[in-house]
């Protein structure tokens, strides 16, 4: 059950951060080897899951940018925030 959880969790959050905010065209999942370069040494020692916009580029990961953009949507009140613990 934790670990359905926490996959219910990990869909919220791409729900919510997929596309992305300079041209808004879907982002796509991209492996950590790959953009190695494109990403500060400490957001890559520290985050694993990484996407990349297919028309500019830019490489988005979970770190603070997101919690930022998901606390404007929740501002927003588009999301709540025992949606985004339990998944629900
Ligand atoms: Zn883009």
């Amino acid at each position: 059950m934790g670990v359905f959880n926490f996959f219910n969790l990990d869909i919220s959050i791409d729900e919510i951060f997929s596309r992305c905010l300079i041209c808004n065209k879907i982002l796509v999942r991209v492996e950590k080897e790959n953009i190695q370069e494109k990403v500060p040494s400490f957001v890559f020692e520290t985050q694993d899951c990484y996407s990349a916009c297919s028309c500019c580029g830019r490489v988005y990961w979970k770190g603070t940018h997101f919690i930022n953009s998901f606390e404007r949507f929740r501002s927003l009140g588009m999301v709540q925030y025992t949606e985004f613990i339990n998944g629900n």
